[in-house]
């Protein structure tokens, strides 16, 4: 019986950048459990989207950027002409930028704050209505350890507080709406193996660090965020709203 709570039969998933990395196992974990899908990134260039499809599930791919403004309404607008609903979205498209802060100009801040916060925000508002409309649904952001501590040696001091942004933007949807039967979380990765964190050769030395600072002692694959973000997509956690949930290695507990 339990395991029924984790299943999303016909459910319709968005997940923003979910053509690679985290968003992408996000998209096969919602895939499998039987969501119908919508990835969206500005390419398909590691065939993300390919390998969606190969597995069988219903997926669509909306090509976008999402520092364009109009463009989170559009995803929305697309997936309920496509889909008839938006039951699960999540948002995952997010960008990195180390710089020490002297030199961290205003194109950077901008990018970052574009991405990682300005267009949570706005996908989340486009979703609202629907959900609201639907009577129910379900946001997860992706925030990070960044937005509770400050990690070293790299210096993010933008990129850290876009992500206690979008971790606020979460508890603070999830107080507003829990009355609409809209649950919004929050998951928080420590360093995953990605596009994100592959180093160039100059900063290669931060790896053991991360490392030695992750109680367990490595960093996770892409597989290993699947089962956190369906069950916060499902109704296995049908009582946690608001939650910032960390998969970290136990990184937070240092
Ligand atoms: P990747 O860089 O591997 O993937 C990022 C995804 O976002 C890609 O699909 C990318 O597609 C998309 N994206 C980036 N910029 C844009 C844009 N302007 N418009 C549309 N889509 C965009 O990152 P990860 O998988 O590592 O990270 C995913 C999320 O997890 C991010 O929010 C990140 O901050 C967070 N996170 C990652 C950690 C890690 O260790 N990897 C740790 C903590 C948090 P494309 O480039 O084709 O547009």
């Amino acid at each position: 019986m339990i395991l029924e709570r984790f299943k999303i039969t016909d459910k319709v998933a968005v997940v923003t950048g979910g053509t690679r990395g985290i968003g992408l196992a996000i998209a096969h974990a919602l895939g499998e459990a039987g969501a119908k899908l919508v990835v969206t990134s500005r390419t398909d260039k590691f065939g993300g989207f390919e390998s969606l499809k190969k597995a069988g599930y219903e997926v669509e791919f909306y090509e976008c950027d999402m520092t364009d403004k109009s463009i989170p309404q559009k995803i929305i607008d697309f997936t309920l002409n496509k889909y008839g609903s938006i039951d699960i979205l999540v948002n995952n498209a997010g960008v990195a930028q180390h710089g020490e802060m002297e030199e961290f100009n205003d194109d950077l801040l901008d990018k970052i704050m574009n991405i990682n916060v300005d267009a949570v925000f706005r996908m989340c508002r486009s979703a609202i209505t629907p959900m609201k409309k639907q009577g129910s649904g379900v946001i997860l952001n992706i925030g990070s350890v960044s937005g509770i501590i400050s990690n070293i040696p790299q210096p993010q001091v933008a990129y850290n507080a876009s992500k206690a942004a979008v971790h606020m933007i979460t508890k603070s949807l999830a107080s507003d709406f829990a009355d609409k039967n809209i649950r919004v979380n929050a998951i928080a990765p420590g360093y995953f193996r990605t596009e994100m964190t592959s180093l160039p050769k100059e900063h290669e030395h931060w790896y053991p660090t991360w490392n030695s600072m992750t109680p367990l002692n490595r960093m996770a694959e892409t597989d290993e965020i699947g089962a956190a973000a369906l069950f916060l997509c499902s109704p296995a956690s049908s009582y946690i709203t608001g939650a910032v949930l960390v998969v970290d290695g136990g990184y937070t507990t240092r």
